[in-house]
């Protein structure tokens, strides 16, 4: 654990009491809600439904100068997470299988993966906060305290419940369920090869051989990160993926079929550059993300007895990828929310009020990132509106 985490809590204001806050979820969102609560001065755990031994795997997330400060912050320098530094986007048109026009844009940030960013996260999470193997599956208000119940049959109390699951989260079900996962009809082929097109890749290429695909490839350590995006009818998820897209929002490479694998690597055959579609073709381990939409948030708040509950990251708003928000948004509330507990917690702002604060705040970029992503995908002829 980084030491400058507990020295730095600030004292809590006299006659304020220690709030207790359940963290859910222990990937990206939670762990950076957990860390700057806990430099805070708060008592926080960290709840994880996966065992610590599971592995769990991601691809290339580019962060914005915003979420970059916030980690920059709790004391993680960039090269522990930043295999690359490039900030070019090379957007390149592709007509007949051949390049026909690149466009060079800067990206205000740079590029990392799930696993170095997570590494670099959970490495500072110390191990008496984190319990891993706890599956959240409802929270109820008993004697006026919000209490979490698991999947093991336990429970445990807390005054806030930070619910940080991520796309498929048991949060936004129990808080409002009305805004249900819907499938856009498209799906994020992706995975790491171990050579990339060229040799020397450094920045991050998106080709568009449009309409109805878009090829994006940039390098990570021991090779490249490629993502393909391709139409698919939801009979065809199930069959190439094995349920679902609403329900297997993630498929790992034990769920990639041989059909959805044929599928990918004729698509690169028919619509990449060749040197592109070798990369596809020569690559083992694959996974898939079926691409959802779902209703802009409307609040992040809810009281629970006395206590209360908040959904930030993708438990409040999973976006479509090619927003580049996901990450980007989970780690600015986790910010904004430090911030307004601990206006509570040092100068005894009112509660309800910090929270609403808060909300107010950060609503606007969720709404504006939902609503973003099938403009997007309309653009590239990518799923339905
Ligand atoms: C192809 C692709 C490209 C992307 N590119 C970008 C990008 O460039 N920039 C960007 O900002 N974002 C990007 N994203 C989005 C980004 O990856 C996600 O927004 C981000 O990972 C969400 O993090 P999270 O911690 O909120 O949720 P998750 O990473 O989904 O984590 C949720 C965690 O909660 C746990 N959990 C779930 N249910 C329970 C439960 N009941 N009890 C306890 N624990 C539970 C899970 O096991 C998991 O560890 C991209 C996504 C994809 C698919």
């Amino acid at each position: 654990m980084d030491s400058t985490l507990t020295l730095a809590a600030p004292a809590a204001r006299a006659g304020t009491p220690r709030l207790r806050v359940a963290v859910i979820g222990g990937s990206l969102t939670g762990p950076v809600a957990a860390l700057l609560l806990l430099r805070a001065g708060f008592d926080v755990t960290v709840y994880e439904a996966t065992p610590a031994s599971a592995s769990r795997g991601g691809g290339l997330i580019g962060l914005e100068h915003a979420a970059l400060d916030i980690l920059d912050g709790l004391g993680i320098p960039q090269r522990e997470f930043i295999a690359y530094d490039s900030e070019t986007i090379l957007q390149v048109a592709v007509r007949d299988r051949r390049p026909a026009q690149t466009v060079r844009r800067t990206y205000p940030g740079r590029n990392t993966t799930w696993p170095l960013l997570h590494r670099a996260l959970a490495a500072r999470v110390p191990a008496a906060v984190l319990r891993t193997g706890m599956r959240v599956t409802g929270l109820a208000a008993h004697t006026g305290r919000p209490v979490l119940r698991f999947a093991d049959g336990s429970s445990e109390p807390a005054d806030l419940v930070v619910f940080a699951d991520g796309r498929s989260s048991i949060g936004r079900r129990l808080l409002d369920p009305d805004r249900a996962l819907r499938y856009a009809g498209y799906v994020a082929h992706r995975g790491i090869a171990v050579h990339a097109p060229r040799p020397g890749l450094r920045d991050f290429v998106r080709m568009e051989p449009c309409p109805g695909a878009q090829f994006n490839v940039a390098p990570v350590p021991g090779g490249c990160d490629w993502t393909f995006y391709l139409g698919c009818t939801p009979a065809a998820y199930e069959r190439h993926f094995g349920a679902p897209p609403t329900r297997r929002v993630f498929a790992l490479p034990q769920h990639i079929s041989p059909a959805a694998r044929s599928h990918v690597d004729a698509q690169a055959d028919a619509l990449l550059p060749p040197d592109h579609a070798a990369v596809v073709r020569a690559t083992t381990a694959r996974m898939a993300v079926a691409v959802l939409d779902i209703d802009p948030p409307t609040r992040m708040v809810w009281p629970v007895g006395d206590g209360h509950a908040v959904l930030l990251g993708d438990a409040l708003a999973p976006v479509r990828p090619h927003t580049a928000r996901g990450a980007n948004n989970g780690i600015e509330q986790a910010a904004g929310l430090a911030v307004a507990l601990t206006q509570h917690r040092k100068y005894g702002a009112d509660l309800p009020a910090a929270l609403h604060g808060w909300q107010r705040r950060h609503l606007p970029a969720a709404v504006a990132a939902v609503r973003r992503g099938p403009v997007i995908g309309d653009r590239l002829g990518l799923g339905a509106r």
